[in-house]
C-alpha cells in the first residue's frame, strides 16, 4: 500500500504539513515550573459543581506557579451545543473568581495557541489524521451500520469485548487502494481509524501494559489499547480521544485535569500521544463528587440533586468565598488544618497540590458546606455582606430591594449583630438564609412565628409587655434595662434567676428567661434571636414601641 498516495486520497485539501503548527504553536514562554492548564468543557448550556471543582484545580496550579490556565470549548458535537452555553461558563467561573487568561472569551477569543473552539479547528485535526495514514499508523474503514451491529452482535453473543480490534479490524486493514478508490468513488461514507499496535489476545504474561503517573493517582498500571478507534467520524470531525491530545499538545497543555470518568480510555490516548510522537501531559484524574444518601455514597446526579447546578449557589446567595473555601476542604485533605493554623489567610496563600487530593470519591455536603459557610461570613465585614446581599437581592429578589438601597447602614448594623467579641454568633450563611434570618427588622415581613413559653398565660403576656412599654427608656443600657426585666418578672411572680425557679418550681410561675422571651416574641416573633437590647436599639424606640403596643391593645 502507498500510504502517502493514500493521505493525498483522503485528504486533498490539507497541505499544511504537521511541522508548519508545531512551528506556528511553539514551546510556551513561561519559568521552567509554571503549569498549563485548560478547561475543556462542551457548551451544553449546564454547567456544575463538577466543572467548578476541576476548574478550581486547573486555576490553582498554573496560577500558583506562574502558569497560564485557558478554556478551550469543546464543541464538536453539534447536537449538544447550546445558545449562549459560553457565557454561562464564563460568567458562572467568574462568580467564583476563577478566570482564564487566555482562550474562548465572551466575543472571540484571546491568546496565540488557538482556534479555542473545537469547531474551528477542522483542518488541524485533520492534517495530523493525514500524518497519520501517511504513516500507516491510521486508514479509513467503510463498515456500516448494519456491519457494526452485527459485529457487536456477535460480540456480545460470544462474550468478547465488543468493538474493532484484532481480527474485527482486518477486513478494514486490508483493503487495497483500488477498493478504497472504489468506495469513496461510490460516495461511501466512512471513518478513519487509529490502525493500534496493541494485542490483548496474547498469554497473559505477554500481555502489555502501560505505566502513566497520574498527578492524584500516582503510578496507573493498566493493559494497552488494542481497539483500533475512531479518530475522524464520518463528518471529518474528530473524536474527543483525537482531538484532545492534538490540541493539549498544540496549546501546550503541562496538565490535564479531568474526571475519572475518562480514566479507562487513558491507554487510547498513550497510544495516540505515542503514534503523534508527542511528550505526554501530566494527567490529573480527579475524583468523583459523592453524596451520601441513607447511609449510601452516590454520584450527584442532575435530575435528583439541585445542589449540582452552579445556578443552585448563585439563586440561594452563597458567598464564593464560602463556596471556594468548601471545595478546597473536600479538595485538599491538608486544607482544614492549614485553616486552623491560619485563620486570617487569604485562601491564595494555601499552597494546592495535586498529592493531597483524594482518589477515592469527594463526598459532597451541603451541611459541611454551610458550616464552613458560616466561618467564611463572619470574617466579611458588615458593609462588604451588604453589598453582596444587595447584589443578590437584585438579581434574584428584586421585590425587596426597596428596603436595601439607600438603608445600607441600617442593614450593617443588623448584619454585625453579635459579631463582636471573642465567641462572634455565625448566623449568617446564605443571601436567602440572611434575608430570613434578619426580615423581621422590615416591618412589611416581620410576623409572630413563635409562641409564648407555656408558664406564660395570655394575661400575664399582655400584663409584661404593658409593664415592659410603661418602664421602657429607650436610653437605658443593657444593665438598667435587664434589671427592668428581673424587677416585672418579681412582681409577676416569675423567678428573678432561673436557678430559684430550678430550686423551687412551685413558687414560681416561671422565670426571667420565661418573661423576656414573651417580650422577645413581641418585638421579633421568634423565641430565639441575637440580644433583645441590640436589637432595639437597631430597631429605634418608635419601632420597638410600636410593636408592644400592636399586641396589647
Ligand atoms: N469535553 C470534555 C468533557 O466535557 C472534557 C474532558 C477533558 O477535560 O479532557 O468532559
Amino acid at each position: 500500500m502507498d500510504h502517502n498516495k493514500l493521505a493525498e486520497l483522503l485528504f486533498p485539501q490539507i497541505d499544511k504539513t504537521p511541522e508548519e503548527y508545531e512551528a506556528l504553536f511553539p514551546a510556551r514562554n513561561v519559568p521552567e515550573d509554571a503549569m498549563v492548564t485548560r478547561l475543556g468543557p462542551s457548551p451544553t448550556g449546564f454547567i456544575h459543581l463538577g466543572n467548578l471543582y476541576g476548574a478550581f484545580v486547573d486555576e490553582r496550579l498554573a496560577h500558583q506557579s506562574g502558569g497560564i490556565f485557558y478554556l478551550r470549548i469543546e464543541d464538536t458535537d453539534d447536537k449538544r451545543y447550546v445558545e449562549g452555553a459560553v457565557e454561562t461558563i464564563i460568567t458562572a467561573l467568574d462568580f467564583f473568581g476563577i478566570r482564564f487568561d487566555e482562550g474562548a472569551l465572551l466575543d472571540g477569543e484571546k491568546g496565540s495557541y488557538g482556534p479555542y473552539f473545537q469547531s474551528k479547528r477542522g483542518e488541524i485535526y485533520q492534517c495530523f489524521a493525514k500524518e497519520l495514514v501517511k504513516k500507516g499508523l491510521a486508514y479509513p474503514c467503510f463498515l456500516t451500520e448494519e456491519e457494526l451491529a452485527d459485529i457487536r452482535q456477535a460480540q456480545e453473543a460470544a462474550k468478547e469485548t465488543t468493538g474493532i480490534y484484532g481480527k474485527y479490524a482486518e477486513k478494514s486493514r486490508s483493503l487495497s487502494m483500488e477498493e478504497i478508490e472504489k468506495n469513496i468513488k461510490a460516495g461511501k461514507p466512512y471513518v478513519i481509524r487509529l490502525k493500534s499496535s496493541g494485542n490483548h489476545h496474547v498469554p497473559a504474561e505477554e500481555m502489555r501494559y502501560i505505566k502513566v503517573e497520574d498527578a492524584v493517582r500516582g503510578t496507573l498500571s493498566m493493559p494497552e489499547n488494542d481497539q483500533d478507534i475512531i479518530i475522524l467520524k464520518a463528518t471529518g470531525i474528530p473524536t474527543y480521544h483525537f482531538a484532545h491530545v492534538i490540541d493539549d499538545h498544540l496549546m501546550r497543555t503541562t496538565h490535564v485535569v479531568r474526571g475519572e470518568e475518562w480514566l479507562m480510555s487513558l491507554p487510547i490516548h498513550v497510544e495516540l500521544f505515542e503514534k503523534l510522537g508527542f511528550d505526554m501531559p501530566i494527567y490529573c484524574h480527579t475524583a468523583q463528587l459523592l453524596k451520601l444518601e441513607d447511609g449510601n455514597k452516590r454520584k450527584l446526579s442532575k435530575r435528583k440533586d439541585p445542589e449540582l447546578s452552579l445556578d443552585y449557589y448563585r439563586q440561594e446567595g452563597y458567598h464564593p468565598q464560602a463556596v471556594k473555601e468548601y471545595l478546597l476542604t473536600i479538595l485538599n485533605s491538608n486544607f482544614e488544618e492549614w485553616r486552623i493554623a491560619n485563620p486570617d489567610a487569604s485562601i491564595d496563600e494555601f499552597t494546592f497540590t495535586t498529592e493531597k487530593m483524594s482518589s477515592g470519591g469527594a463526598l459532597f455536603d451541603l451541611n459541611k458546606l454551610n458550616d464552613v459557610s458560616k466561618d467564611v461570613l463572619v470574617k466579611i465585614p458588615a458593609a462588604e455582606l451588604c453589598e453582596f446581599l444587595i447584589g443578590w437581592a437584585k438579581e434574584f429578589k428584586p421585590e425587596i430591594m426597596p428596603l436595601m438601597e439607600g438603608h445600607e447602614e441600617y442593614i450593617e448594623k443588623i448584619l454585625d449583630l453579635g459579631r463582636s467579641g471573642n465567641k462572634p454568633r455565625k448566623d449568617l450563611i446564605y443571601a436567602k438564609q440572611i434575608f430570613e434570618f434578619i426580615s423581621y427588622f422590615f416591618d412589611d415581613h416581620f410576623v409572630i412565628e413563635d409562641t409564648i413559653p407555656e408558664n406564660v398565660t395570655d394575661e400575664d403576656a399582655v400584663e409584661i409587655l404593658k409593664r415592659y412599654l410603661d418602664s421602657y427608656d429607650h436610653s437605658d443600657d443593657q444593665s438598667q434595662w435587664f434589671d427592668k426585666i428581673r424587677a416585672i418578672a418579681e412582681e409577676l411572680g416569675y423567678a428573678a434567676k432561673p436557678k430559684d425557679f430550678k430550686k423551687n418550681p412551685d413558687q414560681y410561675k416561671g422565670h426571667v428567661g420565661h418573661v423576656s422571651t414573651a417580650i422577645r416574641i413581641a418585638i421579633m416573633g421568634r423565641s430565639q434571636s441575637p440580644d433583645v437590647w441590640e436589637i432595639q436599639q437597631i430597631l429605634g424606640e418608635e419601632r420597638t414601641k410600636e410593636r408592644i403596643r400592636t399586641l396589647i391593645s
